[in-house]
């Protein structure tokens, strides 16, 4: 008999989660945990990869203890991940050779550059999709196999296993019997075809990194083995594999070409659904694999912001001019749209459509009766202006979502969403279920498995719970526009 529950392990970048659903898609239970950031050197961010696996077996536990559920209940395991974050362990021990290193961290940007400067990036991007950024797992694989004593060797002689995080999980999980990843995931390293879907030798020759670390491909919903891990206490197969923010716009419903999510955590990420279509952006928006079923691929076009919800927690825990997240809410409420105030949070440079790793943060337009309110509300403001950006870049590329669906811990904030609407013009769609990764990934696993009908059926289950349409007059909106692209200018060096 097959169990009546799906267990989807979130793997993300400040804390891991663990969701039990009952098949009807309801959760039953979750835990989450947060690990500690590592900044080595600034611009530099790690993850200890055994504080990541002990967050995952501890919260998998916790999430089991909850539901009162036994390996025997549960039907299949997925797994979403932070995605591009980057490990290398040692096939016999299991030992990772360093520590992950983080989609945010930069330290490989002279080999971007270098790269870019040999001519090379035309190349890259119409394979991957991608750019030469270190946001993604190319450069970090080339720096751990060149700053590491001895581990170059033991890669070219197959003793090691190259993973972004779902691989390690799987690999840990497996007991060490399952090397592999899905293809969302594989379409972020710099080193799979995303045309042929297969690693590209050419690629591997240009990040110098050895075939023998690999995983194997699979789609997002196929046979990745048993878990026979003591976590789990029990033979479990894991049956779904996606990246977040695919996993996202999958627990979207989002299976249909021009259906456009926008997830809002600590970063802001647009992912449109291209069908099969691998578009090329003309407007810096990245390519990539939305979702690969049985064999068929669905392609994706994305624009990535690095500071979304992580400029409320500056509000709060470098500026200490709110209290809590929710409070911006009740101010931007009570203050109204701010004309004349613009924050732009380059925090960590400007991710797409500028890609400016240079930039830094700035505020512009202060007065003397300016105050604290005007800036939370601004910085509230600002998030939608970057969506905006994105939103703007893919319409450009002939992309114009008619509605777009939103996720992410942000969007409790009713306040900004009526002012993303308004400054987007176009409606956006609150979900009633606004945890889309981790709903995505079960779904993949109970599809795979066959105790769900069909991926399909997420499109079923999704209920609206609120649709904010734009209101705003469009005199006013090009004129906040305006402000916003003058002050992006200013932020830029080269501008
Ligand atoms: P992640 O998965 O990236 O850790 P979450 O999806 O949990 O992030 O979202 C948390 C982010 O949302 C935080 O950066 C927080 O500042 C922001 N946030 C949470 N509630 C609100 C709110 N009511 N208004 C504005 N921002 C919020």
């Amino acid at each position: 008999m097959k169990g009546k529950f799906l267990l989807a392990i979130d793997q993300g970048t400040s804390s891991s989660r663990t969701v039990i659903y009952g098949l009807d898609a309801r959760a039953v239970a979750s835990d989450q945990q947060e690990f500690p950031q590592i900044y080595p050197q600034p611009g530099w961010v790690e993850h200890d990869p055994e504080a990541i696996w002990n967050s995952v077996t501890s919260v998998t536990r916790g999430a089991m203890e909850k539901a009162g559920a036994a390996a025997s209940d549960i039907a299949a395991i997925g797994i979403t991940n932070q995605r591009e974050t980057t490990l290398i362990w040692d096939r016999e021990t299991g030992e990772c050779v360093y520590n992950a290193i983080v989609w945010q961290d930069r330290r490989t940007a002279a080999h971007c550059q270098a790269l870019k400067n040999d001519g090379l990036e035309a190349t890259v991007t119409s394979k991957t999709g991608l750019r030469l950024d270190p946001y993604f797992s190319g450069t970090k694989i080339a720096w751990i196999l060149d700053n590491v004593d001895g581990v170059r060797a033991r890669a070219e002689a197959g003793k090691l296993a190259f993973g972004t995080i779902d691989s390690f999980l799987l690999w840990r999980l497996t007991g060490g019997r399952v090397h592999a990843t899905d293809a969302t995931n594989a379409s972020r390293t710099l080193l799979f075809n995303i045309h042929t879907q297969e690693w590209d030798d050419e690629l591997l020759a240009m990040f110098s990194v050895p075939r023998e670390l690999l995983p194997d491909v699979r789609d997002c919903a196929d046979d990745y083995g048993l878990a026979v891990n003591d976590s789990i206490g029990g033979e479990v197969p894991i049956s779904g594999i996606a990246g977040d923010q695919q996993a996202a716009l999958i627990g979207q419903a989002g299976f249909e070409p021009g259906m456009t999510k926008s997830t809002y955590g600590t970063g802001c990420f647009v992912v449109a659904n291209t069908g099969d279509r691998a578009l090329q952006s003309e407007n810096q928006l990245l390519t990539t694999v939305a979702m690969r079923i049985r064999g068929e691929v669905t392609y994706g076009l994305e624009g990535s912001v690095f500071v979304a919800g992580s400029a409320i927690q500056w509000l709060r825990d470098e500026l200490r001019i709110i209290d809590s997240a929710p409070e911006s809410e009740e101010i931007a409420r009570r203050t109204g749209v701010v004309e004349e105030v613009y924050v732009v949070p380059a925090f960590a440079g400007l991710g797409a459509p500028y890609w400016d790793p240079d930039a830094r943060g700035a505020i512009f337009g202060l007065t003397r009766g300016s105050g604290r309110d005007d800036i939370v509300t601004a910085t509230l403001q600002s998030v939608a202006y970057q969506t905006c950006d994105l939103v703007s870049a893919m319409s450009e590329d002939g992309i114009k979502p008619s509605v777009i669906r939103v996720d992410g811990g942000m969007v409790a904030n009713n306040w900004f969403l009526q002012f993303l609407a308004d400054v987007l013009d176009v409606p956006v769609e609150r979900p009633e279920n606004v945890e889309s990764t981790v709903l995505g990934a079960a779904y993949l696993a109970g599809a795979q498995a066959g105790v769900v009908n069909s991926i399909a059926d997420i499109e079923t289950l999704w209920q609206r719970d609120t649709l904010f349409e734009p209101a705003m007059k469009g005199v006013q909106r090009e004129r906040l526009l305006e402000g916003w692209n003058d002050a992006v200018c200013r932020v830029r060096l080269d501008n």
